[in-house]
């Protein structure tokens, strides 16, 4: 008997969903893009439990002919390319004719639609794949689309689901990778019943501007400098941030014919432009638009992956790298470069994303600066692509050295406002002031968290913080964690929160930038579990409650910190991993003399 024998279309759909449709985020996605290739000027996205049970999107496009509807929910159906020569010439978002198909594979799907040119309006009820009901119906010009019951028919992908918190991150990362290139069109995002974004038509920047200028407390737009450049291969436009805007959780985009897309390689051209401006560990925020001849790049490789291959990218790496750097000149950021000079940073608060904290003098501005004499200098080239590996490390650490004990009777010094030494018997310890009261506070929280009994102020006059909206939904993720030390968080509305309490080893420092170093922190990580979490939550507290750098300490307040220091378990190294005590031997130092 032959056992071979071709799937049903429905089992065949579900297959292939799981490749497009992995989760609310890439459904909304699908059917967003689809609204922009028809050309919508206004798109509205429900959802409901963080997209579970309704993911709805209404768009005032050119809607669908009876016809056209009930096609578009087959596989392979599209109007968007007709022969493989035109995957080369591609000026729409979507081309597989696969986003409708795979959504009605796993989901309840109710469609309205209606072109400008007809009376009425098509009506379509899909489940499984199968159509359930087809009529005319009223409608207003354009596609209304509801996918109800997510994978409902596929248990396994369902538990496969994150929190509804978790889904609806997801949602507004997908969301801001579509509006931050789509500013000619209005959005709103509504998650069961509550607006997270209203976005009005306007410029890219005025977009940005929407998207995160609440997440921080000066306007947001301010630390982004404008970057344009034509060449004949690629013409590069956008905003990159200033040097001293740069934070540990920068805003970093990159789109391509108005597409977002991830490039590694890029990203490091970027980078190397702000060479020698960045404090350590600190990033800039970037929103860089490329746009080039379509068939010189590839986005046909994945339907979920967001890589794009270029034809020419060791040129435009270079491109790249130039007009940022020519921006960072233009705009009198660019210091004066000299690289050779020690890093004199120690004024600079480690882990504030405060712009205003950040001193600016550190840097000489050069008013007749330019960036392409600089360049020859330099002479930066790209590198190949196979170097670029993530992050370039900023600064080296010494290696730990071994264990040491504290003397009975010290005499500390310190020195460069930065260290405290202290002679041994052996030779000198050196210590460093900031990293030590990290550790000790971080001993401190933790305990805190683990007696549950956190030590708080109450605040008289409760502080307000406003947030973007992603910042908004970590931020109710952590509530109770963040209570457990001690901060009293209560929502005020869907962009901001009251802040109560805070924990009393702030002291009188801004609460609001500490919440927003743990938000940066947390969301750093990408892990989602409670005990990394509360890590990230206490170094980031410890971080900005501990002695900065500078800080003239008196002689008492060294010796405590150092006895505190050393009564810890592991005192070496602080809970990153960077060294706290280092030694020099006093064979070591003979040998100099
Ligand atoms: P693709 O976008 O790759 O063509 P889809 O499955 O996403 O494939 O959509 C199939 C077709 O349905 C599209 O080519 C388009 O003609 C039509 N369509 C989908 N959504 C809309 C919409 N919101 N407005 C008008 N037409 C649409
Ligand atoms: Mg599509």
């Amino acid at each position: 008997m032959d056992i071979i024998h071709l799937l049903p279309d429905s089992v065949a759909n579900q297959i292939a969903a799981g490749e497009v449709i992995q989760r609310p985020a890439s459904c909304i996605k699908e059917l967003v893009e689809n609204s922009l290739d028809a050309g919508a000027t206004t798109i509205q996205v429900l959802v409901r439990e963080a997209g579970r049970t309704l993911v709805q999107v209404i768009d005032d496009g050119k809607g669908m002919s009876e016809t056209d509807v009930r096609m578009a929910f087959e596989r392979h159906a599209t109007s968007k390319i007709r022969e493989a020569a035109d995957l080369f010439a591609l000026t729409t978002m979507g081309f597989r004719g696969e986003a409708l198909a795979a959504i009605c594979a796993v989901a309840q799907v109710e469609v309205t639609t209606r072109r400008p040119e007809d009376e009425v309006g098509s009506l379509l009820e899909i489940q499984g794949s199968q159509v359930i009901r087809q009529e005319i119906c009223q409608a207003p010009v354009g596609t209304n689309i509801r996918v109800k019951n997510l994978f409902f028919n596929t248990p396994a992908r369902r538990k496969y689901l994150k929190p509804n918190r978790t889904e609806l991150r997801n949602i507004l990362i997908e969301f801001y990778r579509i509006v931050l290139v789509n500013p000619q069109v209005a959005f709103t995002l509504v998650s069961d019943d509550e607006v997270l974004l209203d976005l009005t038509k306007g410029t890219h920047k005025q977009r940005i501007e929407q998207v995160f200028g609440k997440s921080q407390r000066n306007q947001f737009t301010a630390g982004l400098v404008e970057l344009r450049t034509d060449t004949d291969i690629v013409s590069i436009r956008g905003f990159v941030g200033k040097p001293e805007y740069a934070s540990k959780s920068p805003q970093q985009y990159f789109f391509v014919n108005n597409r977002y897309m991830r490039h590694p390689y890029f990203q490091k051209a970027v980078l190397t432009a702000y060479q020698g401006m960045l404090p350590p560990e600190h990033n800039p925020s970037y929103f860089i638009y490329f746009d080039i001849a379509p068939e010189s790049i590839d986005v046909n490789i994945h339907p979920t992956k967001t890589e794009i291959k270029f034809a020419d990218e060791q040129t435009i790496w270079q491109i790249l790298q130039a007009a940022v750097r020519e921006s960072l000149g233009k705009f009198h950021v660019a210091p004066s470069i000299d690289f050779d000079m020690p890093l004199t940073e120690l004024d600079l608060p480690q882990t504030t994303i405060d712009p205003a904290k950040v001193k600016q003098p550190r840097m000489s501005f050069n008013p007749n600066y330019n960036p392409f004499e600089v360049q020859a200098r330099a002479s930066y080239s790209a590198p190949q692509k196979s170097q670029v590996k993530g992050w370039e490390k900023l600064y080296d650490e010494p290696e730990i050295t071994d264990e040491v004990s504290l003397p009975e009777d010290i005499k500390p010094m310190q020195v460069m406002g930065r260290y405290i030494l202290v002679p041994v018997s052996d030779g000198l310890m050196i210590v460093d002031q900031h990293r030590a009261h990290l550790t000790i506070l971080f001993a401190e929280i933790e305990q805190q968290m683990r007696s549950g009994r956190p030590v708080r102020q109450q605040l008289l006059f409760p502080e307000t913080i406003e947030l973007s909206a992603d910042d908004m939904q970590l931020m109710r993720q952590l509530q109770d964690q963040l209570l457990d030390v001690g901060f009293e968080l209560e929502q005020l509305s869907s962009t901001a929160y009251a802040i109560n309490s805070t924990p009393a080893l702030l002291g009188a420092e801004a609460p609001q930038r500490c919440l927003t170093d743990i938000l940066a922190a947390v969301r750093e990580t990408g892990i989602n579990a409670r005990t990394e979490w509360n890590r990230q939550i206490a170094l980031a507290m410890a971080r900005d409650a501990a002695v900065p750098y500078g800080k003239a300490l008196p002689e008492q307040e060294m010796v405590n910190i150092l006895k505190q220091l050393f009564a810890l378990p592991v005192y070496t190294k602080t809970p990153d991993g960077k060294t706290v005590v280092s030694r020099v031997l006093e064979t070591e130092l003979e040998k100099r003399f």
